[in-house]
């Protein structure tokens, strides 16, 4: 084997912003280029600091739900923006009983839920929606039940839930999940359901998109000796793919900018890797729903610096 096939980078089909966040930063975009006002997302547009900073240069700011309050006397000179994940109903109720400017920039898929559970919650004794209990979108869900809504993590939590709550297996629930939920764990949650409550009502809810990068991270991770994912600390979408990616590749690492890249412990691995004979090094790459496409681009383009520096040459 020539000595220039002995490293990669090989980055998935599937990276960076998906259809929702890229249509609510075209939004913002949008907005920015049609008014001076002051334009305020509702909590951070996107879970990226490189890319909430970037919109703070250009006079978008981020304002939490609990805060609106303090922009009453300015609204006239305001709009405001919901972001992709959406927010709670009644903060809706409260924008338009207050007179503010706003854009609704939910993605689609996520107010799918929302009329899921508005729709289908009239008659039923809990509606449970499986995620992360502190996200956004998952808070913002289970505003819209007419019955008691609980966010759980887990089958186990989920077991507790419908044991506690309801009693007996003639009970309507609903089940749905966060759009970023891992569909393993959710086709688990699903034959629970069914097997036990035969009234239940059952949605798939996890986005495609999710699914699709999920099982790409999963394919992807088991063929390289190191993995970046890419995107912000705090983002539910690009954590998950990280936790996926671990369980294949045990050289995973969740960066947010090509900055905080190991360069020294990927060296490593690569010299460690290219005394096997006919091995060749790869470093997959991959990046959250919220990555904006030029970090993910320098990170590719240092990655393959890294492994060329290493005495190789990158494909
Ligand atoms: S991950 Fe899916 S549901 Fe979430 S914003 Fe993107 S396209 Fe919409």
């Amino acid at each position: 084997m020539q000595r220039e096939d002995r490293a990669k980078v090989v980055t998935a089909k599937n990276a960076g912003f998906c259809f929702g966040v890229r249509r609510a930063v075209d939004t913002v975009n949008d907005l920015r280029s049609k008014t001076d006002k002051k334009i305020y997302t509702i909590g951070e547009l996107i879970h990226n600091s490189v890319f909430v900073k970037r919109l703070e240069e250009q006079n978008i700011f981020v304002i939490e739900e609990d805060e609106l309050a303090s922009l009453e006397k300015d609204k006239d000179n305001i709009v405001l923006v919901v972001r992709a994940h959406g927010i709670k109903k009644e903060i809706i109720e409260y924008l338009e009983e207050k007179g503010f400017e706003y854009v609704n920039a939910t993605c689609p898929y996520v107010e799918r839920i929302h009329d899921i559970v508005d729709k289908n919650t009239h008659d039923a004794s809990l509606c449970v929606v499986m995620g992360d209990k502190k996200h956004p979108e998952a808070v913002g869900t289970i505003s819209y039940a007419h019955c008691d809504a609980v966010v759980c993590s887990d089958i186990a939590e989920l077991e507790q839930n419908l044991n506690t709550k309801l009693t007996s297996f003639e009970e309507c629930f609903v089940l749905t999940s966060q759009t970023t939920y891992n569909n393993e764990k959710y086709v688990n949650c699903q034959k629970l359901a069914k097997k036990l409550y035969t009234n239940s009502k059952i949605f798939d809810t996890i986005c495609s998109v999710t699914e699709k990068r999920q099982n790409e991270v999963a394919k992807l991770s088991k063929e390289c000796d190191v993995m970046l994912v890419v995107g912000g600390k705090t983002s539910s979408n690009t954590k998950k793919l990280a936790d996926i990616s671990s369980e294949y590749c045990k050289s995973t690492f969740l960066i947010e900018t090509a900055s905080e890249l190991d360069t020294a412990q990927i060296v490593r691995l690569c010299k460690e890797s290219l005394k096997q004979p006919n091995k060749v090094f790869t470093v997959g790459i991959t990046a959250g729903a919220s990555t904006p496409d030029d970090i993910l681009e320098e990170v590719k383009v240092r990655a393959s610096e890294i492994i060329t520096a290493s005495g190789e040459t990158t494909t």
